[in-house]
């Protein structure tokens, strides 16, 4: 399966989350498809499993300081979600002690990415 392939994530990547955390307050989780070219797809989901807010663009290009979030050209030319998976998962703020059980953890990965879904440890 996909989630076997090294996908480095971006340093703005646990920031971007915080982000969406902050702006939807019943999400309790991000959950994120990571591209072949380092770039990411993020979106809030609920207790519930549903989706919070449009899904998110991160760039895996390295940002420059004060600049905007630099464009990749292989995203410019597609959306990403055409076979360019190689990752996908959920980000769950704070510490181990703090996430969900990973039951829960599992049954909200499954519903938003399909019953293959199971947790990486
Ligand atoms: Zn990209």
């Amino acid at each position: 399966m996909a989630q076997k392939t090294n996908w480095q994530v971006s340093n703005d990547f646990e920031a971007f989350c915080m982000e969406i955390l902050n702006a939807y307050p019943e999400a309790i989780g991000v959950a994120y498809k990571g591209l072949d070219c380092g770039c990411a797809l993020l979106c809030g989901v609920s207790a519930g499993s549903q989706p919070l807010g449009p899904l998110r663009y991160l760039s895996g290009q390295p940002r420059q300081p004060g600049r905007r979030q630099p464009i990749c050209l292989k995203c410019k030319f597609d959306d990403g979600l055409r076979g360019r998976v190689v990752r996908e998962g959920i980000f769950w703020p704070g510490t181990r002690d703090e996430r969900p059980d990973i039951e829960l953890r599992n049954l909200i990965g499954r519903s938003v990415f399909g019953t293959h879904y199971e947790e990486e440890t």
